[in-house]
């Protein structure tokens, strides 16, 4: 439940209400908007029955949440939450980009990826070092070698950067390099990983589940919150569907409706939704038409000769084509993208 504070509430009223309910054993997060003061209540709320909460200076009304989630939801949270990345900031009105190669390969590969990403307008650099294949023949990742070029590519080009972990292990050490971690599609419910994502501080791009509904989505984002960690990022990557002309099936309507139903930006990765590079722009602009904070694309120097996904990715040229794409729409909806800086 969330308790509503009035308009003009004093600060003193609400830490009143807070110590009442921590008292009680009740988990308390405050959010502060322009209007109101909301309290959101997490735990066993039947400790409440004998205190009329309602009753205490104040507080406005008390109103119960349906979703099972609630840190995630925008009832507890009315206003978009900004997620800070180094200093890059998702959720605002500027658009992000993340681009890079499906997997880093060498260090050759990844410097000159970053290179030429940055010049056409990303913000953050991706690629993967724990790569979670189909198959377990297919190349793994560097691994820790691949965060190393990673965090010499921000070192070069002043990106941020992303990769993907699988494992404690995989958190403990890519903790040391990285500025956000990825949870991939195929761990969207392992909520062991995401209780451990969610016990450090970094940002956390969370990937809808292959065959997930937007309900387990945003309850595989609670678990993370529900560690103390608010900084998640959802990311749409295509879901699967009795179609087979594209890898999986963006699933657009997914963007208005996590804005409907939760605070948490929104990213769309169309690489993985088609498995196409030629539907890569097209679905980048629809993206960002129905309200997408951004993008993550994959893109390799030489596309023919990836060690994984090839197929998919853009090269160099195709992705400045995208970014030139992408800022005039977002443009005409009042929003920004820095767009080609070279
Ligand atoms: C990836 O981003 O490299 C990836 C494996 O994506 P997904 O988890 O969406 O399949
Ligand atoms: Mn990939």
């Amino acid at each position: 439940m969330i308790i509503v504070m009035k308009p003009n509430s004093k600060d003193e009223q609400v830490q009143e209400v807070c110590n009442v309910l921590k008292s009680l054993g009740l988990g308390v997060h405050i959010s502060k908007g322009t209007q109101v003061t909301i309290i959101g209540v997490i735990g066993d709320k039947s400790v409440l029955t004998d205190v009329p909460i309602e009753l205490f200076p104040g507080v406005d009304k008390i109103v119960p949440i349906m979703e099972s989630y609630k840190l995630a939801s925008r009832t507890f949270k009315p206003e978009n939450s900004e997620i800070d990345v180094g200093g890059i900031k998702i959720g605002g009105k500027e658009i992000i980009v993340m681009a890079g190669p499906c997997a880093v390969e060498s260090r050759e590969q990844l410097l000159e990826t970053a290179e030429k990403v940055q010049k056409c307008g990303a913000q953050i650099l991706r690629g993967g070092a724990y790569k979670p294949r189909t198959s377990p023949y297919s190349f793994q990742g560097l691994e820790e070698e691949g965060l190393k070029y990673m965090a010499e590519a921000r070192e070069k080009t002043g990106l941020k950067i992303i990769t993907e972990v699988i494992s404690e292990k995989s958190i403990e050490i890519a903790d040391k390099y990285v500025d956000m971690f990825q949870i991939g599609a195929r761990n969207m419910q392992n909520f062991h990983l995401l209780r451990e994502v969610g016990k450090t501080k970094k940002p956390v791009l969370l990937k809808r589940g292959l065959s997930s509904t937007i309900d387990e989505w945003l309850n595989a984002a609670e678990y993370i919150m529900s560690e103390g960690n608010y900084n998640v990022v959802l990311c749409e990557r295509g879901i699967r569907t009795f179609e087979t002309a594209t890898r999986n099936t963006l699933d657009i309507s997914a963007i208005p409706v996590i804005k409907s139903k939760t605070h948490l930006p929104i990213i769309v990765d169309p690489s993985h939704a088609t498995g196409k590079w030629e539907y890569v722009l097209p679905l980048s602009r629809a993206a960002i038409a129905a309200g997408a904070d951004g993008l993550i694309i994959e893109v390799h120097p030489n596309p023919k000769c990836a060690l994984s996904d090839g197929p998919q990715s853009l090269t160099p040229e195709n992705f400045r084509e995208l970014c030139d794409s992408i800022k005039d729409i977002a443009n005409l909806l009042g929003r920004t993208f820095q767009g080609a800086v070279a």
